[in-house]
This record gives C-alpha cells, structure tokens and sequence, in this order.
C-alpha cells in the first residue's frame, strides 16, 4: 500500500514538474515578445519624507499583461528573465522609460522627484550596460543626479570586484545607489564599507511586525544608527499601517515607501494625486 501511494506521488510530482515546465516555457516564449507586443508598463511608488511628509521620490516597478498569460507578477518573470537573460533587455526597457518620465518631471516640476530602477546581476555584469545606460541619459536628457540605481546584496556580491568598479563609474556619472531588501542576504554589513551607497533601503520584513521595542524595533534602529553614521538615507519599505508609520518616524527613518501612503500607480494616477495644480492648492490652504 505504502509502495502503490509513493508510486502515485512520484507520478503526480513528475506530473507538476511537467505542468511547472510547460508553465515556465510559454512565460519564456511570451515574455520574449512583450516589448515589441506593448505588453509592459511601469507602475511608481510613493516615496515620502518622514520629515517634510512631501513625496520625494518614486520606485519604478515593471508590470506585463500578457494577451496569452493574463498578468504575470514580476516575482514570477524577472526571477526567469534573469535566469534566460532576457532581464538585460527588459532592464534597459525600464531604465529607458522611467528616464522619459523623469526627464519629463524634471521640467514640469519645481521640486526635484527622484526616479529608482531596480538593476539585477545580470545587467550590471553585461559588458555593454554602463554605455548603454549613458546612452539613455545622453538621449532622454534627463539630469542623472535625479536617478537611482536599486541592487540587492546578491546582485552586489557577485563578482563583487567588477561590480564595485561600475557602481563608482555610475556614481561618477551623478546616479545614486541603493541597496535594496537590506537585511536579508548574507553580507549585510561588510558591504557598506565596500560599496559606494547613497542609501539603505530596510527590507519590508522588518517592518511587517514592527511594535515598540520589539526585536525588530531594536534591529531597525542599529540599521538607522549605522547607516546615519556612514552618512547613508534610510528608506523604509513595505510600511503598511499607521502604527508602523510612527514607529519608523520615531526611529528616524529618512523615507518611507509602502502602502500606508500608497501602492504603485500608473503614471497619470500618481501624477493626479501628487501633481496636479488643484491638489497642490489644497494642500497649500489646508
Ligand atoms: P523590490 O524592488 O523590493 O520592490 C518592492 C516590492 O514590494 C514591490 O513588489 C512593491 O509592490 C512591494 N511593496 C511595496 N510596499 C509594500 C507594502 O506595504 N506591503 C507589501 N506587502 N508589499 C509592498 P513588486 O512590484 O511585485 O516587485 C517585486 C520585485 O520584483 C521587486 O522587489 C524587484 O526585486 C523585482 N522587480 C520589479 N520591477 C523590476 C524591474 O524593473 N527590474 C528588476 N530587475 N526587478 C524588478
Ligand atoms: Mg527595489
Ligand atoms: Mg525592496
Ligand atoms: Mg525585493
């Protein structure tokens, strides 16, 4: 009996491993044509000042509806993209498109609103990436010091000595660097002294419990005291209540992004609900 139901597990696990094959090479094959199907589009998310409460920046975050999959979440394909290589082309479609829309800002705006890109390993390792990124700013003309290079600490410590190298070329450049899900790679630490970060973004992990001096009450706070002595911003992810959100003020925080303020939006979302003239009024009066 023992023996028959172990037989029909291993044909349902090869069976789900098909399924998780077939599923995976129609996401390969799809995500191959999505850029020229117009398939992808950035959302943004709030960035806030714990200080001045004003919008500071955004996050931009790439999304694909596909007309065969439906949505795919990006927890889903850039992990395969990296894997295939097809985050090299996606990554400089997102660059590109959020620097046309910095660079819009930029002109419209009177307060300067800082634009960050998630970068992978398998861009800042492409030979090509720091031309072509200096491409995008040469034909966009956007000002680069309003752009932000988000990385991971796996992204930062593979082949640690290379990527150092094109982390200070793209800072020489004006662009700022932050270091993404800070908290839960390997090497947390030692990496701030060997790569050149504006700031530190504290991964949502620790703030999804945060009460008062609790253990992550205590960890959020030596990430503030350090990252403040070494001179870095401390971003605050994945804030999503209003406990939380004083918690990380009293903590001084430098930013806060997360639902409590909001979830990404698309573009004219965002621009309606920070920019728009009648809103600006209203907060003016208010
Ligand atoms: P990330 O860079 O750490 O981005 C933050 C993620 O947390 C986003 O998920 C965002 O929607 C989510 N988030 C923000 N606030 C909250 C909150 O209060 N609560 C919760 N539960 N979640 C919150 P998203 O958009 O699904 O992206 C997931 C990951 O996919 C990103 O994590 C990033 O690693 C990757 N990714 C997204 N867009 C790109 C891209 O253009 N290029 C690359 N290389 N990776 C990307
Ligand atoms: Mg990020
Ligand atoms: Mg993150
Ligand atoms: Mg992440």
């Amino acid at each position: 009996q023992a023996k028959k139901s172990g037989r029909n597990q291993s044909v349902l696990f090869k069976q789900s491993l098909r399924l998780e094959h077939n599923v995976r090479a129609r996401i390969d094959h799809e995500l191959r044509k999505a850029i020229v199907k117009n398939e992808l589009s950035l959302v943004f998310q709030p960035q806030i000042s714990t200080v001045y409460g004003e919008l500071v920046g955004v996050e931009a975050l790439l999304r694909w509806q596909s007309s065969e999959l439906g949505t795919v979440s990006p927890a889903e394909f850039i992990p395969m993209a990296e894997e295939n290589g097809q985050i090299v082309e996606l990554g400089l479609w997102v660059i590109k498109n959020a620097c046309l829309v910095l660079r819009q800002w930029q002109h419209n705006q009177r307060r300067p609103i800082n634009m960050s890109v998630n970068v992978s390993a398998g861009q800042l390792t492409d030979p090509n990436f720091l031309k072509n990124v200096t491409e995008i700013i040469n034909a966009t003309g956007v000002d680069p010091t309003g752009l932000t290079v988000e990385i991971t600490e796996s992204t930062a410590i593979s082949e640690m000595d290379n990527v150092r190298n094109l982390l200070e070329q793209l800072s020489g450049l004006g662009i700022r660097i932050a270091l993404d899900d800070f908290g839960t790679g390997f090497s947390s630490i030692s990496l701030l002294r060997q790569l050149p970060f504006d700031s530190i973004k504290i991964d949502r992990s620790f703030l999804s419990n945060l009460t008062r001096e609790s253990q992550d009450w205590y960890i959020v706070k030596a990430i503030q005291d350090l990252a403040s002595a070494l001179g870095h911003e401390v971003v605050a992810e994945g804030v999503e209540t209003n406990q939380q959100l004083s918690l990380t003020r009293e903590l001084q925080c430098d930013v806060v992004q997360g639902y409590v303020f909001s979830r990404p939006l698309p573009l004219n979302e965002l621009e309606a609900r920070y920019f728009l003239p009648q809103n600006r009024k209203i907060r003016r009066i208010s």
